[in-house]
């Protein structure tokens, strides 16, 4: 196919059955065999396995991460299991300061029992990473842009340096998105999506996926998908359908978070009432040089902005926004806003004036009066 932009409108489940022009809905938990019982080449067979819906999804997420193959979840923290359970026991990880709470969670609460230890270090600055290698590092855990700070992570020189050392590393690209960065281009082993946020994009289907390329080793690949069919940890068709249909319009979505988030950083970080603005496209961020060498068509979505005054006067702005809600999660085609100490709640390290924002695709005039009339 031409492009991805089209390959995603027009990658199909079998259109010369069904004629139909939207790719069909496969709610079969079940698939026939042949006359002798055998399965048939090419067939599903048990929809936890497999499923027509779920395949056009991992292959389309495959093309978009230029990856070779992608196991989908019910959610991102499911499809972060499945790469931390490859790991074996008695692993050390490296995790970068700013990580999605989540994702240090699963290793402090779930992996207890199988003594996998982790070190988290500042990855904006990459011989951080270099310092915290020990004889038993297996994994190297990513985020580019970080939440809630916006930190980036220079992935080339970091999976350089992993790759001589023999260790995996994994990029949660669930805030840049595709559209912005291809960490497996980048020399990355796994990339990991809470498909909940910008594949999704519209708040409403929860779902993950591991995408990888051929630079993954086989016995990896084949654990984080034993965890998918044989775990069950899986999608349902009408998820995969939903998220298929997302997909059709990826392209125009991102470009429209990118425009109106690089306005809205651009007000923002000339607003009197504002101490700071993260955001990666901004020339004073700090490893903006970086960020324009690995992200492509722009700068994403996401930001963060330090409100002057204390806590209780940033989260009264939040409530003064009209345009924007406060609430968690990101990616969605509305604009939010998220006070994260409040969030995070007592093992918080965001400070109390942050405010984290995922600009929508909104009019750019309505987001920007309604941060100039709540900071007024
Ligand atoms: C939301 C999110 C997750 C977790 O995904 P769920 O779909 O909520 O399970 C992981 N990483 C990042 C960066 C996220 O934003």
């Amino acid at each position: 196919m031409a492009s991805l932009e089209t390959a995603l409108i027009h990658q199909h489940i079998s259109p010369e059955i069904s004629g139909a022009v939207v790719p069909p809905l496969v709610q079969s938990t079940t698939f026939c065999r042949d006359p002798k019982g055998d399965f048939i080449e090419g067939r599903d067979i048990y929809t936890r396995a497999s499923n027509p819906n779920r395949r056009l999804l991992e292959n389309k997420l495959a093309l978009l991460e230029k990856g070779t193959d992608a196991a989908c979840f019910a959610s991102g923290q499911a499809a972060t299991m499945s790469i931390f359970h490859s790991l074996g026991q008695n692993s050390h990880v490296i995790l970068p300061d700013d990580i999605y709470y989540g994702t240090r969670v699963i290793l402090e609460n779930l992996y207890k029992n199988w003594n996998i230890e982790y070190t988290v270090v500042d990855m904006a600055n990459s011989i951080n990473i270099e310092k915290a290698i020990r004889p038993n590092t297996k994994l190297v855990w990513i985020e580019s842009p970080s939440n809630p700070c916006l930190k980036i992570a220079d992935i080339a020189t970091i999976t350089d340096i992993c790759t001589q050392n023999r260790i995996l590393t994994a990029v949660d690209n669930t805030w840049s998105s595709p559209y912005f960065t291809n960490p497996l281009a980048l020399g990355a082993d796994i990339v990991m999506h809470s498909t909940t946020k910008y594949l999704g994009g519209h708040s409403d289907i929860l779902g993950g996926a591991v995408i990888w390329g051929d630079k993954l080793e086989a016995d990896k690949a084949q654990s984080i998908k034993d965890y998918q069919s044989i775990g069950g940890g899986v999608p349902s068709p009408y998820d995969c359908w939903l998220l298929n249909r997302s997909l059709s319009t990826f392209f125009v979505r991102m470009a429209k978070h990118n425009s109106n988030a690089a306005e809205l950083a651009n007000f923002l970080s000339t607003h009197p009432k504002i101490e700071r603005v993260y955001y990666p496209g901004l020339v004073n961020h700090q490893n903006h040089e970086i960020a324009k060498k690995q992200m492509t068509n722009g700068f994403g979505g996401m930001m963060s902005i330090l409100i002057k005054g204390d806590e209780k006067n940033c989260l009264a702005v939040a409530s003064k926004l009209k345009v924007f809600q406060h609430a968690t999660s990101l990616g969605g085609v509305e604009s939010l806003v998220d006070h994260r100490r409040t969030a995070e709640g007592v093992h918080s390290v965001s400070v109390g004036n942050l405010l984290r924002i995922s600009v929508g695709i909104e009019n750019i005039e309505d987001l920007i009066e309604d941060f100039a009339q709540a900071l007024s």
